[in-house]
């Protein structure tokens, strides 16, 4: 886990700008946010009543507390949170998350985003997700121990091979997935297929950890294809410099697409020549911040989002674009690395302005895609080549990306209503055959 100490962060949290700037007057959470995506494309395929209730609804929460005794001795009680949103198509999965914001509205909307992503590129899951309110980057190594383990077992109940499987999300990372493996082999024995995204020396996959960045490269080249967009040409921005987004960044540039900036919690840099990627990685693995780059120009992550270039990958935290902030993206097409950055309103002022969003189910999809093909290497205890895994990848977001597309031009829709669309259908399908 990266751990900064040299620059400040000085964004504003990009969830609270929801709260505050799309709500209009009215309080709208995440929750509301994917709820109301799901409305949209539940009205457009005239879904029945009695199945959207069943498909919105989640299976069961779990709200936990942990005691930790931290290293000065004082007692820190943390909440967290296990949604289990929908188990119809295989078992829960879905990841670990980590962050001070993280509360139970914010969780369950992950889940049911997990639920309709497992379905666009379809693996055998469902969709669920957990999460601590907790500021990981300012606890040591020994509290983030304890506070994992602490909440392990306090969803150990919910969890199993065939019941609810976790990953890593933001704030997490395969040292956390170790820890929780580790701690639910205690009681149950060795069982590796518990978490995805664990160390390769622990039983995890190659390929796991580029895995989500990786999907978003392939599907933004099978787009830019589509759309007549030369990526060679492009102009890139990534806000987020994490897994998702350094991975993306790096595969994006291997592509030859130019990326003039990117950005982290502590601000953005810019470099409209193009950065070098390898500096940029050297500076971050010894800053733990990309902010300081020589011969780059800091910028924040507002100014980020509103540079003059072709694509842009919000891959930080939710609620990044808003109706508030929408006006000022120039690029031609955001491919969503993060869950939920852009929100129903700043969606509506980008259609209108003809700017293409590729939504978050279909773009961020290779994480658990490879998360699936690791829970298969464990359960079988056969290890793949990284060229297997990377080849399997490769092949089933083609077809997902295929398939939402076909159905965004088939019925003129947005490709998020697409492809929540073709998530409802598979879902739906497999509760009418259950109920
Ligand atoms: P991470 O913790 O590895 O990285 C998050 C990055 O975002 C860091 O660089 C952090 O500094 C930056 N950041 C945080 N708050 C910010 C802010 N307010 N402004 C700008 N930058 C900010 O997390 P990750 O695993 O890369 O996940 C990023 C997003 O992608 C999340 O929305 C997550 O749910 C989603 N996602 C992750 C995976 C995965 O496999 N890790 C899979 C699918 C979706």
């Amino acid at each position: 886990m990266p751990i900064a100490t040299a620059p400040q962060p000085v964004t504003r949290n990009p969830s609270k700008q929801i709260r505050e700037s799309d709500a209009q007057g009215a309080h709208l959470d995440f929750n509301c946010i994917t709820d109301e995506q799901f409305q949209i494309a539940a009205d457009h395929m005239k879904l029945d009543k009695e199945i959207q209730l069943l498909l919105r609804t989640p299976y069961r929460e779990l709200v936990v507390q942990i005691p930790v005794r931290m290293d000065d001795g004082h007692l820190e009680m943390f909440h967290g949170f296990r949604v289990q949103h929908n188990a119809v198509r295989g078992p829960y999965k879905g990841g670990i998350r980590y962050h001070p914001e993280v509360d139970l509205n914010e969780v369950r909307s992950l889940a049911a985003l997990m639920t309709w992503k497992t379905a666009v590129v379809d693996v055998p899951f469902g969709g669920g997700k957990g999460g601590v309110s907790c500021d990981p980057t300012a606890l040591s190594r020994h509290e983030l121990q304890t506070l994992t383990r602490g909440f392990t077992q306090k969803i150990d109940m919910a969890l199993g091979v065939y019941r609810d499987i976790v990953a890593p999300d933001a704030g997490t990372n395969a040292q956390v997935m170790a820890w929780i493996m580790d701690e639910y082999g205690k009681k149950h024995g060795y069982t590796p297929a518990i978490v995805t995204g664990k160390p390769v020396a622990l039983g995890g996959s190659l390929g796991r950890e580029e895995a989500t960045g990786r999907g978003v490269m392939i599907i933004l080249r099978e787009a830019c294809q589509a759309y007549g967009i030369d990526l060679k040409k492009a102009r890139v921005a990534v806000q987020g410099f994490g897994n998702v987004g350094s991975w993306a960044t790096r595969l994006v540039a291997e592509l030859g697409a130019k990326v003039v900036a990117v950005s982290d919690l502590f601000g953005g840099i810019f470099q409209p020549e193009g950065l070098s990627i390898e500096k940029v990685l050297q500076h971050y693995k010894a800053c733990g911040s990309v902010v300081g780059v020589p011969g780059t120009r800091a910028i924040d992550n507002e100014e980020l989002l509103g540079l003059d270039v072709d694509i842009l990958i919000p891959a930080a935290m939710g609620g990044a674009i808003t109706g508030e902030n929408a006006s000022s993206v120039r690029a031609k097409m955001i491919i969503e690395g993060a869950n939920s950055p852009v929100t129903p309103r700043a969606d509506e002022a980008l259609r209108t302005r003809g700017v293409r969003v590729i939504p978050d189910i279909l773009a961020n999809g290779g994480g658990v895609t490879v998360s699936y093909f690791e829970w298969v290497q464990n359960l079988q205890q056969f290890h793949w080549s990284h060229e297997k895994v990377n080849q399997e990848l490769e092949e089933r977001m083609v077809r997902a990306w295929r398939t939402v597309h076909a159905r965004s031009v088939e019925e003129r829709t947005p490709l998020r209503i697409a492809a929540y669309v073709e998530a409802l259908h598979k879902v739906a399908e497999a509760s009418r055959h259950r109920f």
